[in-house]
């Protein structure tokens, strides 16, 4: 790490660029104190958390990123210096078909099936079913269809697990389109 460079205030980080790899690409794993993952976020965040000494690198790539005084690896997976208290509700709001495919593995809740995924509502609104991810699953078209506005127990059909809040890897693995191999090992929890 450069430590030549003077921290300066969030969001005026130095330009640094990635020489080999020409254009911003990927994201960074960013763990707590506890090493416990709890976000992915570019990689200009990250060198801003760095150069505060806000965060520690964990995983660097193996190329490097410029700015016009200074060089510092390519950060992968950081660690915040201090713990930060996640709210317990904070992934509550945020539910979203991709979130709600991931958490059940993009698979029918119903039967199975990993094709034509739609969101269903458990209970549905029409009878005061709340938009919560303890009230909403993956179920494929069919699955959805045949349900129509009735419970699942009054049409035969049960669900292969009960809804849950997910847990945050869910949301790292939505925010970030592939998971970097050099990640796993912090996600494996
Ligand atoms: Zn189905």
């Amino acid at each position: 790490m450069a430590t030549s460079v003077t921290p300066e205030p969030l969001g005026s980080a130095p330009h640094f660029e990635h020489q080999r790899r020409g254009r911003e690409v990927g994201r960074v794993l960013v763990l707590n104190a506890t090493y416990e993952p709890i976000n992915v976020c570019t990689v200009r965040r990250a060198v801003v958390l760095l150069l505060k000494d806000k965060a520690e690198m964990i995983e660097r790539a193996e190329w490097e990123l410029h700015s016009a005084t200074s060089t510092m690896a390519r950060p992968v997976v950081i660690r915040l210096v201090s713990y930060v208290r996640i709210p317990r509700d904070t992934h509550r709001r945020k539910i979203t078909r991709r979130a709600v495919f991931a958490r059940d593995d993009w698979t029918c809740q119903y039967c199975g099936s990993r094709s034509n995924l739609t969101v269903d509502h458990v209970v549905p609104r029409s009878k005061g079913g709340p938009s919560s991810w303890e009230n909403i699953v993956a179920s494929c078209a069919p699955c959805n269809r045949r349900k129509g506005n009735s419970l699942p127990r009054q049409v035969g059909m049960h669900l292969s697990r009960e809804p849950r809040t997910p847990n945050p890897n869910v949301f790292i693995q939505v925010a970030s389109p592939t998971i970097p191999a050099a990640w796993r090992a912090y996600l494996a929890a």
